[in-house]
């Protein structure tokens, strides 16, 4: 086994996906109290990840969300997957935050930690953004290496330096591509499977810290976050249209015909 690996995995809160989310009319922000807060799915498999490489190389996995106070409870739950401790950077000024300050949040907080390897999942459910990890790599001066389906670390080669390894499917195929650590690191669903935790990895994560991080303790200024700060504002909201019936084609001698038309008309063939 190499040289230990100090792993951090990016965690954000979001609404129950499977549940109606609600956007406060006054703001446009997410109503977080209209429906169950869960972690981000994608990050469930970054989270995975971390845990498998770090029983390749040994090490620690720490856990960074910033979120409202309440997101602790979805630290916890993370928590419970059997990473060691976790750091909730929470503010009120951080509410509505737009994609850049949160990346500037998370960078200054990473600023506090020791990593190697920062590992997230490619995409939130709820913004849907896909920008957090190559806006924080690009912040940190370190390699982005984004939409992962396999990943390898390889140990330290003769310059001392680690390399790190992923492959991700693209239209065409899969790319292969490498950077030295430190780096960030994004990850899909295709990548792992998460475990299920055990009731003793449950009830251990009860008791696994969780430090508080203020925007103060990261020197940056409540009026360059949040709804003051944001660099990009909601500015109106219109509801999805309700989902259509939809076509349905009869088993029939045409059947086959129809349905290259359906298809051929949505230019799906
Ligand atoms: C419905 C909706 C629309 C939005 N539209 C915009 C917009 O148009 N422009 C804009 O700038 N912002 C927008 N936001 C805010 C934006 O979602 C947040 O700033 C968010 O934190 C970053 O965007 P994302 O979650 O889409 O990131 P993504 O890039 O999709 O997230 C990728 C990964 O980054 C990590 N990550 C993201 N946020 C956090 C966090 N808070 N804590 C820890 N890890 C995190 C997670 O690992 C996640 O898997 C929107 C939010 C919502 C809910």
């Amino acid at each position: 086994m190499g040289k230990p690996l100090d792993l951090v995995v990016l965690v954000k809160q979001v609404p129950d996906s499977g549940a109606d989310r609600v956007l406060r009319e006054s703001n446009f922000t997410v109503d977080r109290e209209a429906s169950d807060s869960v972690v981000n799915e994608m990050d469930e498999y970054a989270i995975e990840e971390a845990l498998r490489l770090k029983g390749e190389h040994g090490g620690t996995v720490a856990l960074l969300t910033m979120g409202p106070e309440q997101a602790v409870t979805s630290i916890r739950k993370a928590l419970q997957m059997g990473a060691d401790a976790a750091v909730h950077v929470t503010d009120a000024a951080l509410a509505g935050s737009c994609a850049v300050k949160t990346s500037e949040v998370l960078a200054a907080a990473l600023g506090t930690l020791q990593w190697d390897l920062v590992l997230c999942g490619a995409e939130s459910t709820d913004g849907q953004l896909c920008v957090i990890p190559a806006m924080l790599a690009q912040r940190l001066d370190v390699a982005a290496l984004t939409g992962a389906r396999q990943l390898t670390i390889a140990d330290a080669d003769s310059t001392g330096e680690r390399v790190g390894t992923i492959q991700r499917q693209t239209e065409t195929g899969y790319q292969t591509i490498q950077a030295s650590l430190p780096a960030v690191v994004s990850v899909w669903d295709t990548i792992n499977e998460p475990h299920y935790p055990t009731f003793r990895d449950i009830m251990a994560a009860k008791s696994k810290p969780v430090s508080t991080l203020r925007l103060a303790d990261l020197g940056i200024d409540a009026a360059e976050v949040g709804f003051f700060g944001a660099t990009s504002v909601v500015t109106s909201v219109v509801p999805r249209p309700p989902r259509g019936a939809g076509v349905v084609i009869d088993a029939g001698a045409d059947a086959g015909a129809k349905l290259v038309e359906f298809l051929a008309s949505r230019k799906l063939v």
